[in-house]
């Protein structure tokens, strides 16, 4: 059976620790690969080197180091297909889908193309008699990121891209459950003319990520996950020192207004709540039409929309959604869609009994929409992270924007309407920190920045973006005279600027 190893200091590297995790095919249910999971001392040989290679990254010129970049986004490009075929064969989600999230993660690349006008300083001249003042952003060092299953490309380079254009050096930990296309990504820099050891991944479970989150040299994480580990990390890692960025769960509203455009809506929603089997952090669960006939004819359509999605194997060019990631995924999504019914929602549609002909063992789950969700109830409080849509009805706009705002995860919400005083108005209020206005995804794109509110995000420093660049640098300002002749001024006196 192929092995994933690790890749430090440029070059595939056995695992020593014994330990493996499984790699499964979610189209088939099989095993296909076994990947190595790292020892504390595993991690620890990687950061040394990592820490030597980031002495001579740091004083390369940020125009070489952008070059780099450069030259990365070219080989993405060159080997695009390929790294969408490895991906969808781990994760599960269609092709198209896969070339997507290396897309979105290539706009990152594309945005540290430009890191040497982006780590310009700020300068004062003459801030006081002959005193000139002016800042400069240094590189931490090491970094690490510790990432989730469901973008193997794009959430890596969200934080490698900028880490390291900055001028650290960078440990990924990628999910072990879909580790191959971040080691692809490790091996296109190198080709790209990275030095070896400034991009190195270290793969594991919590071994790893304790070993990550305690290590003296590592100075700052940046985690992408579920909610509860990212509030671990982000506990762990500040009592050591660091500077932690920790992004968790998720539970998006789209709120319906009675005057959108229903054909569009139910498109967007579609495609948004059951895209890639719902399994990504932007997804829209839950769908909040204000009043009764927004509610019953969005239902009606939704059903019929229901109806004509296929699901299939990710390969399948016509596949609307693949397989979920896991068996155990699987199991938890049809769980939840039990305990909804428990809970006395209405089950309009039930996708647990789907099976794919010839695909009988693959991780397969069909569209589920409940409707009558409340407020109340297990499965509207939690993520599901399945291709279940649930309608949460409510009566007007204060109730329907009260509800994304009293969640507890504010990562994305939308908003459905023609109305741009309520849009407006609806964006300043809610309590959630990334908002579309007819866009049912509102991932920002790579020169904005990309981060939630509430238990959607530990830490204050968003990922990419200028605020990117802030996370993985620290500023220095240098104030400076060139005294001409006699000393002036009393020395013992705080300097002021009179
Ligand atoms: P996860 O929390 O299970 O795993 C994330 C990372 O943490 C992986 O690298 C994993 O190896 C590690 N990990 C798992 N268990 C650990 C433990 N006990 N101690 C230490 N580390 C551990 O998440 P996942 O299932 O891979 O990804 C799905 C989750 O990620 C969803 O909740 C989704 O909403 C969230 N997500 C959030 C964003 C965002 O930007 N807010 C983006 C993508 C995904």
């Amino acid at each position: 059976m192929r092995t994933i190893s690790h890749f430090v200091n440029g070059q595939t590297l056995e695992g020593q620790s014994g330990r493996f995790g499984d790699v499964f095919n979610p189209n088939t249910g099989e095993v296909q690969a076994r990947v190595a999971l790292a020892s504390a001392a595993e991690l620890d040989a990687a950061v040394q080197l990592a820490a030597a290679a980031q002495v001579g990254w740091a004083a390369t010129n940020p125009q070489r180091r952008a070059r780099v970049m450069f030259e990365f986004k070219r080989l993405i490009e060159r080997d695009m297909n390929a790294l969408a075929e490895i991906l969808s064969s781990e994760h599960g989600k269609v092709i198209a889908d896969s070339k997507g999230d290396i897309q979105r993660g290539l706009e990152v690349i594309e945005f540290a193309c430009g890191i040497p006008h982006v780590l310009k300083g700020d300068y004062t001249e003459g801030a006081g008699p002959g005193i000139d003042v002016y800042s400069m952003r240094q590189p931490l060092g090491v970094c690490a990121g510790i990432t989730p299953f469901n973008f193997p490309a794009m959430i890596p380079m969200w934080m490698f891209g900028i880490s390291i254009a900055v001028g650290n050096s960078f440990i990924l930990k990628p999910s072990e459950k879909d580790p191959t296309v971040p080691v692809k990504l490790a091996e296109l820099m190198m080709e790209a003319g990275l030095p070896a050891g400034v991009l190195n991944v270290v793969h594991g479970d919590k071994t790893a990520v304790d070993a990550i989150l305690t290590h003296p040299l590592i100075r700052a994480v940046s985690f992408v996950g579920s909610s509860d580990i990212a509030s671990y990390v982000y506990q762990t890692g500040t009592a050591h020192g660091k500077r932690v960025q920790a992004m968790g769960g998720a539970k998006n509203h789209g709120i319906v207004l009675p005057d959108a455009d229903l054909d569009q809506v139910v498109k967007d929603l579609s495609g948004a709540a059951f895209g890639s089997a719902g399994e990504r952090c932007m997804a829209l669960p839950v769908v909040v039409p204000v009043g009764r006939k927004t509610g019953d004819e969005l239902r009606e359509r939704m059903v019929a929309e229901i109806e004509t999605l296929k699901v299939g194997i990710s390969t399948d060019a016509a596949a609307h959604y693949g397989p979920v990631v896991s068996a155990a995924h699987r199991a938890k999504i049809a769980d939840y869609i039990r305990i909804g019914v428990e809970e006395g929602a209405e089950l309009v549609v039930d996708g647990r009994e789907f099976s794919l002909q010839g695909f009988e063992n693959g991780f397969f789950i069909g569209p589920s929409l409940f409707d009558g969700v409340k407020k109340g109830m297990k499965t509207y409080q939690e993520e599901i992270f399945g291709p279940v849509l649930q309608i949460v009805r409510a009566e007007s706009f204060e109730e329907a924007l009260s509800l994304p705002s009293e969640h507890q995860y504010g990562n994305g919400v939308a908003i459905f309407t023609r109305n741009g005083r309520a849009a407006r108005e609806f964006a300043s209020r809610v309590n959630v920190g990334m908002v579309g206005i007819n866009v049912p995804i509102p991932v920002p794109v790579a020169y904005h920045t990309f981060g939630g509110w509430k238990r959607s995000a530990f830490g204050d420093t968003n990922q990419h973006g200028v605020e990117g660049v802030k996370f993985y640098t620290k500023v220095k300002t240098i104030t400076a005279r060139w005294p001409e002749g006699e000393h002036e001024g009393d020395a013992f006196v705080i300097p002021t600027m009179k």
